[in-house]
């Protein structure tokens, strides 16, 4: 279903790729990090541009709540255990920067995008000593981070922690003005790549340097982004009616719901799971959770989008692998992917135009950090072998990714990957990868 973001802006279409081409820079993906990234690049004078299998914005940069904050979730306690204060101060320093960076360019490009800044808040109701120590955490990373029990939800908190100066858009509103300035080519699903050369079935591009920006990488060796990712799915409903919310929210406990306004809407979200371990009617407990809060408001849409969860909890923004100095990755952004985009895109210009930058070793993909992602590794390969298993025999529910047997998923009527989070309607087409192609067989109708 359309989000709130796809109803309200509709972005030119582009021509696509029709013949060969050769450039300096081919960005795989035009969402927002694709975007972010190609037009860094272009400001710094490097030819670029942008292969897009469907149309900009069309992944998970249009069923986003958009977000601009350095707040996700219980992150800097866990850094600090994880990784010590160095990486956890340059995490927070780097989504810092990027809040500002945001602010910068819309400004100074005058982006109509509904741009405000605001505060962001995690609350709870049942786990005050969790948000105590993320205040302190926060702190030692370098945010003036605020303890509270009184925020303006209109139901009572146990305990609250603001950040101030974050901010919320309209994510497509400003990739319309950003992209508007780039060369991206729509309908143009990359299907390999070999060395320097992009395979596309309009033609082939041949480039000094590739980034993956396409949400999930999907080259399978090297890099082996299947064995170190998964994703998760989570559902939103934008409603109308409802209190307007001056900042924005996030409960930290089981359940706990996601709130920001935008416009006239007030966006809820929640439910989350792994893609494929559905939970039963998403919807319809966001429904009731929106009734008991907001008891005249009335629900103008739903959707769902999914993101990449990285198995030690930070993003992979850098080269590809080592074996391909000339491949660039950006993913793995566990739903926080506004400010870690602009991360990437920073990150990646300043790397492809040879200047250092502080937070190379905090997302470089080649990190082995075993003491973050041993256990989540464990449950990872556990989920996989076992859904793989299970696939071999039964031809007609096989992903064509790497096998695994898919599992239907009846609140978005869609066959769904559990290992590495592919998603096919109920015919069976394709609708988000890894996998890059559909599954061919009219079995798969319930
Ligand atoms: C419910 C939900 C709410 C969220 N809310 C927030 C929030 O409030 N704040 C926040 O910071 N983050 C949030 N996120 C996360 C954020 O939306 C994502 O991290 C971000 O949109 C990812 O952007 P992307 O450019 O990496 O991916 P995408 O937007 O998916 O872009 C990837 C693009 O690549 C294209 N592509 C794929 N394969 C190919 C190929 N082979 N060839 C060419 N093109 C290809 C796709 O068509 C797509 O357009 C949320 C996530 C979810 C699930």
């Amino acid at each position: 279903m359309k989000s709130i973001w796809n109803q309200t802006c509709q972005i030119p279409g582009r021509n696509q790729l029709s013949g060969s081409l050769d450039t300096e820079i081919a960005v795989i993906g035009g969402g927002l990090a694709g975007i972010l990234t190609a037009f860094y690049l272009t400001m710094e004078g490097k030819s670029t541009v942008v292969l897009e299998a469907k149309t900009i914005a069309s992944g998970q940069t249009s069923k986003t709540t958009a977000k601009i904050t350095s707040q996700h979730g219980l992150i800097y306690q866990k850094l600090l255990a994880d990784y010590g204060e160095t990486i956890t101060r340059l995490y927070a320093k780097s989504n810092q920067q990027a809040i500002r960076d945001y602010e910068q360019l819309i400004i100074s490009r005058s982006i109509n995008c509904s741009f405000e800044k605001k505060s962001s808040f995690l609350y709870t109701t049942a786990q005050p000593d969790a948000i105590h120590l993320e205040t302190m955490a926060a702190r030692r990373a370098g945010i003036p981070a605020m303890e509270m029990t009184d925020t303006e939800l209109p139901f009572s908190v146990k305990r609250a922690i603001c950040f101030p100066d974050q901010a919320s858009f309209h994510p497509l509103r400003f990739l319309e003005a950003l992209s508007s300035t780039l060369t991206v080519f729509e309908h143009t699903p990359v299907i390999s790549v070999k060395g320097h050369v992009l395979f596309t079935p309009h033609g082939r591009v041949t480039a000094k340097k590739i980034i993956f920006a396409c949400h999930y990488p999907f080259p399978l060796i090297p890099g082996y982004y299947f064995l170190r990712m998964y994703q998760e799915q989570s559902y939103v409903v934008a409603l109308n009616n409802a209190s307007h919310l001056k900042n924005m929210y996030l409960g930290i406990d089981q359940d706990g719901l996601s709130l920001r306004s935008a416009d006239s809407c007030l966006l809820l979200g929640g439910q989350g799971h792994r893609v494929g371990h559905p939970k039963p009617e998403p919807y319809d407990a966001l429904v009731s959770s929106a009734r008991q809060i907001f008891p005249h408001a009335h629900i103008v849409c739903q959707w769902s989008a999914q993101d990449c969860m990285t198995l030690d909890s930070l993003p992979f923004i850098g080269l590809y692998s080592r074996r391909t100095p000339d491949w660039y990755v950006a993913t793995g952004f566990g739903k926080w992917g506004m400010t870690l985009s602009m991360v990437s895109a920073r990150l990646l210009t300043n790397l492809i135009c040879g200047h250092s930058s502080p937070y190379e070793p905090v997302y470089s993909p080649s990190r082995l950090h075993v003491r973050a992602s041993s256990p989540r590794l464990a449950t990872h390969m556990a989920v996989s072998v076992k859904t793989l298993a299970k696939g071999m025999g039964h031809g007609i529910m096989r992903c064509p990714h790497m096998g695994c047997r898919l599992t239907w998923n009846s609140a978005e009527s869609t066959w769904d990957c559990p290992c590495h989070g592919s998603r096919f309607d109920r015919l069976g087409h394709l609708i988000t990868g890894p996998a890059q192609t559909s599954c061919h067989c009219h079995k798969l109708i319930p």
